[in-house]
């Protein structure tokens, strides 16, 4: 599997060199075309935008490769299955930039408000965004029923109905790590139309995902509210932390975030994404996302096999088709329960047999649990002590 990254990479590399070779050159000539025409119109030194999709006569090529780009990934948007993607645009900075940036800009349009209401997370990123525009949250829980996660939605429902004009929008996350699983996007959209409040997706890792795609398109068929779906270059398609992708069924709300951004967006967060769907092509990339999902299916049925052997098991998340969770409580009767973080041997041991990308969680009771056990020795030891000292 190593191999196999490390061959992309190299291959991403070699044409990386003959497409800017080829893009220089190409951007040389049609920059000096530019420069002709705008001296002779006079207007050269005035001719420069702060906007991001505006083309820059300096920089032709620029504005020709953002483009492009842009349109090969909508296109692959569609593809994906999310065929009312009607604008997208391609930010220079990783998904919690990108999500601060939507959320900014519907605090921007939405002036009263001051919260948003957001389906619980496990992850820094979306409360450091959260932080960063300064923006107060309301954490609404996931409901435990019939062994998985679910959304909250009467408390989402009584959120908005109590705060409405001062909710900057709901956020959503289909894409995360077992057990959760993902939001029920479809009623949220449908809520967040019923009380004309911003919706905002977190589809990080979602567009790889088929099924992903296909809610989010339902939530568009049977009009509900999304306003935007943010989501991650590189965890999508295959490149270096780069770039983030935002896109909407509504034209107006991308046209007014796309002026909101300031100023002009650095080659970069196109560059890789460019070179990376050129060398694949949708062919590959559909092949690709074909075999992650059998994959993803093979190595479930190979867990269940294994945890039936070790008497352990799989914990059921209908609605994540990417990531999986497996409940090791069994495996305390083999480790010290007074020391329950011993389980976390469990991760570094699979490290070192080459397994990456997984956590080992200790449940957080079992550490309340061992800590009130210490704090009773420790209060016990301490008055024997005063004891002795007395006697
Ligand atoms: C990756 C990810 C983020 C954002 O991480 P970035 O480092 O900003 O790309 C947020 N939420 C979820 C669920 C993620 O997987």
């Amino acid at each position: 599997m190593k191999f196999f990254v490390i061959n992309i990479y190299m291959c991403t590399h070699i044409l990386y060199i003959h497409i800017c070779t080829y893009v220089r050159k190409f951007v040389r000539t049609y920059v000096r075309t530019c420069a002709c025409i705008s001296y002779t119109k006079k207007q050269y030194f005035q001719h420069r935008s702060g906007n991001l999709e505006d083309a820059q006569p300096k920089s032709a090529g620029n504005a020709v490769l953002a483009k492009i780009t842009t349109r090969m990934v909508k296109n692959l948007i569609k593809r994906f299955g999310i065929k009312s993607c009607e604008d997208v645009c391609i930010l220079p900075y990783a998904t919690g930039m990108c999500l601060s940036t939507c959320l900014l800009y519907l605090k921007y349009v939405r002036k009263e408000s001051e919260y948003v209401i957001l389906s619980r997370i496990d992850h820094k990123t979306i409360y450091k965004c959260l932080d960063f525009c300064n923006l107060s949250y309301f954490v609404v829980d996931m409901i435990y029923k019939n062994d998985e996660l679910y959304t909250d939605l009467h408390k989402i429902e009584n959120l908005m109905k109590e705060y409405n004009s001062k909710v900057t929008c709901v956020m959503s996350v289909t894409s995360s790590y077992a057990p959760r699983n993902s939001d029920d996007i479809i009623k949220i959209s449908h809520l967040c139309k019923k009380y004309n409040i911003p919706h905002v997706i977190n589809n990080a890792f979602g567009l790889q995902c088929n099924y992903l795609c296909k809610e989010i398109q339902k939530c568009y068929d049977t009009n509900g509210r999304i306003d935007f779906v943010v989501q991650s270059c590189d965890k999508n398609f295959l490149v270096p932390v780069s770039g983030g992708i935002v896109f909407s069924n509504n034209k107006i709300n991308m046209k007014g975030l796309k002026n909101y951004y300031p100023g002009r967006i650095p080659i970069h967060a196109y560059m890789d994404i460019f070179i990376t769907l050129l060398e694949l092509g949708e062919k590959k990339i559909m092949e690709l996302r074909l075999e992650r999902e059998n994959n993803f299916f093979w190595l479930q049925n190979k867990i269940k096999l294994l945890c039936n052997k070790y008497n352990l098991s799989l914990i059921k998340n209908s609605k994540n088709k990417i990531s999986m969770a497996i409940n090791l409580n069994e495996l305390y009767k083999y480790c010290d329960k007074e020391n329950p973080r011993c389980i976390y041997l469990v991760g570094s041991m699979l490290f070192y047999r080459n397994v990456t990308g997984h956590r080992v969680i200790c449940s957080p009771l079992l550490i309340q649990q061992a800590a009130l056990k210490t704090c009773d020795l420790i209060e016990t030891g301490g008055l024997s002590e005063v004891k002795k000292e007395e006697i």
